[in-house]
């Protein structure tokens, strides 16, 4: 499939998961909360596959910027994603974060009883006590890792940490971009 196909997947199946996201957040009153300051975006662990960044890959080369953030991602200075702002305590490009942006915190794996154990933080886990516990997300976060695994089974499955996936995302459009045009 052809990479701009495969980026169009992607954002499909992240439309569909930003509106049960959107939803359960609603229905329980329960969201971020800024005391936490990118907790979860300067994690060590913070593995992610390449395909979850192609459509912010697409757009950072298309508004001239992916030379920018490529260079910032090199320099690698911490384990902190290099989209993260400590300026404003945001994503710089929220829109387009990746899919392990938009679970974490809001969907759930099931546990050896099939019991739904909502993957979150320290944060939402002490402030909104009752939502997680009794009335955890049944979105299932590897039922969207998996469905990124099938519309590109090199890049939707291999993890690296989220700079490194970062790059490289930007490195395959620019590839893509210089020998597709149209
Ligand atoms: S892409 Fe955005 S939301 Fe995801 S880890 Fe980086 S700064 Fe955080």
């Amino acid at each position: 499939m052809d990479l701009r196909k495969k980026c169009l997947s992607v954002e499909r199946v992240f439309e569909e998961l930003d509106r049960l996201i959107c939803a359960y957040k609603n229905k329980n009153k329960i969201d971020c909360l800024p005391e936490c300051k990118g907790e979860c975006c300067k994690k060590e662990d913070l593995y992610t596959t390449v395909l979850e960044f192609l459509p912010l890959a697409f757009f950072l080369h298309s508004e001239g910027i992916s030379e920018k953030i490529f260079a910032e991602s090199e320099l690698n200075r911490d384990s902190t994603c290099v989209l993260y702002s400590e300026e404003t305590g945001k994503c710089l490009f929220y829109r387009h974060r990746g899919l392990i942006c938009r679970l974490f915190g809001f969907s759930s794996i099931k546990d050896k009883n099939n019991r739904l154990q909502m993957v979150t933080c320290r944060w939402i886990k002490s402030a909104y006590k009752d939502s997680v516990v009794l009335n955890p997300s049944n979105i299932i976060m590897l039922d969207y890792q998996r469905r990124l695994s099938l519309i590109d089974t090199t890049y939707g499955t291999k993890l690296t940490h989220v700079n490194k996936s970062i790059k490289t995302a930007i490195e395959l459009v620019g590839m893509y971009l210089k020998y597709n045009r149209i």
